[in-house]
């Protein structure tokens, strides 16, 4: 039975509703109302009047919006945030990284570093996040707990690590992961192949086999660097990308991750392909891994979307700067300042990341029907004044920490800048424990 349009759970009136789709419009003086979890009305104030609501939000200086997608990321690895700065891509993991998280990563490392991600993206104002990493039955379990949306994608590599011992014992622990969720209304599992070259070709000949039988999405990273592809050339005499597509891993269900070096031909194949491209633009200028060319894909019709990779390569998960890093850069690298406008970067932190995700039908735009995943930004600060254009504001003049209130599926999870489900004091405690055992080096 569909609910009655007159009574709603909840009703928000907001002195500015940008919805995203359609986009660069905003909607002043408009109100959303939210039954069941999901949007079932979106019309101006006076109109909303008559509903009937438990729960009634006024919002006069704020705008609401689609909560943002973080399309990649390794969220545990917040408790390395700062450990290793100033390094480049290979020596960065090679000496630094891959040392320490063999030393300390384990199921309460990630348990506990995904929390802190967590708390830092839904402060900043991402409702949804797409994560890479051991232990990622963990992730799950504590995304669910706090009450974030997250797509899982199940690390695989061709060495042991913490969590597994080759390529084989990834995948069935994934797979076994993939069964114990697939109920979860907040977590969806796919596989994370790490990278073309952490992952032997007759094994991501067999991830191919796998995720097209079960439908399921391939998320990996690509085309990161320039090395990455002549190395590949050198050893294959191909493209990763042209690789992975002879295997059949470039389609619709595939996130491709940084992909800074590409060509013509790379671009005609991603479009062709309908291959998702995953952005990481603070990350991919720290590493200086190359840049990835945002407003030419986007013009030849290949979806876009943000990430903010981890805390250890960017170094925080505020979609907010991820935004206008991918505006300034896409400018800087097409010398056109009208490259990457406003609404653009906006578009690809919200609804490219729900098509990217596959998941456009319930994500990503303030529309009738779609899931309540909500974010409102307060523009009354100085640093956001006078408002002209809030979209402007949200990409150019925002840090994240205007976000005020989130929504997931309808639920409150922050009430004016406050964490419903995490408790901030008793993390924090835990995160220097955690700092200190790493800056000793032991267990
Ligand atoms: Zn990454």
């Amino acid at each position: 039975m569909s609910p009655s349009p007159g009574v709603a759970d909840t009703l928000i009136h907001a002195r500015w509703v940008v919805p995203v789709v359609p986009t660069g419009v905003v909607l002043e003086n408009y109100s959303v109302a939210i039954t069941q979890g999901r949007i079932t009305g979106l019309l101006p104030q006076h109109e909303a009047a008559g509903i009937d609501a438990q729960d009634v939000i006024e919002l006069p200086t704020q705008a609401l919006l689609p909560g943002l997608i973080n399309c990649h990321g390794h969220a545990a690895m917040t408790l390395l945030r700062g450990y290793a700065d100033d390094q480049p891509l290979m020596p960065w993991l090679e000496e630094h990284i891959w040392p320490a998280e063999a030393q300390h990563v384990s199921e309460r490392f990630v348990a506990d570093g995904v929390e802190l991600a967590i708390a830092e993206m839904l402060r900043s104002g991402t409702t949804t996040f797409s994560d890479m990493y051991f232990f990622p039955n963990f992730t799950a379990a504590t995304a669910e707990r706090l009450r974030m949306r997250c797509q899982i994608t199940f690390p695989v590599f061709d060495f042991p690590t913490a969590w597994g011992q080759n390529a084989d014992d990834y995948i069935s622990k994934g797979l076994a992961l993939r069964d114990d969720f697939k109920h979860s209304d907040l977590i969806s599992i796919a596989f994370g192949p790490h990278a073309p070259y952490t992952v032997a070709r007759d094994v991501l000949a067999r991830i191919s086999t796998l995720a097209a039988e079960l439908d399921s999405v391939v998320h990996i990273h690509l085309h990161e660097t320039s090395a990455e592809v002549l190395r590949a050339v050198e050893e294959h005499g191909e493209r990763p990308l042209d690789s992975l597509h002879a295997m059949g891993l470039i389609g619709p269900r595939s996130q491709c991750v940084h992909m800074t070096d590409l060509g013509d031909q790379d671009i005609q194949l991603l479009a062709a392909s309908a291959a998702h491209v995953i952005h990481c633009p603070q990350s991919n200028m720290k590493l200086a891994s190359g840049t990835c060319p945002v407003a030419t894909l986007l013009e030849r019709g290949v979806n876009v979307a943000l990430g903010t990779d981890s805390a250890a390569s960017n170094n925080d998960l505020n979609l907010f700067g991820e935004m206008q890093a991918a505006a300034l850069l896409a400018k800087l690298e097409r010398r056109d300042a009208t490259a990457l406008p406003a609404s653009q970067a906006l578009a690809m932190a919200t609804i490219n990341g729900a098509r990217a995700l596959g998941r456009e039908q319930d994500l990503g735009s303030i529309e009738v029907g779609k899931l309540a995943d909500l974010i409102s930004v307060d523009l009354s600060g100085p640093e956001t004044q006078p408002v002209y254009n809030p979209l402007s504001q949200l990409v150019y003049a925002c840090n994240g920490s205007q976000v005020a209130n989130s929504w997931v599926a309808g639920e409150r999870v922050m009430i004016d800048r406050e964490l419903v489900h995490v408790d901030l004091a008793d993390l924090n405690v835990r995160v220097s424990a955690w700092r200190e055992r790493i800056n000793g080096g032991g267990k």
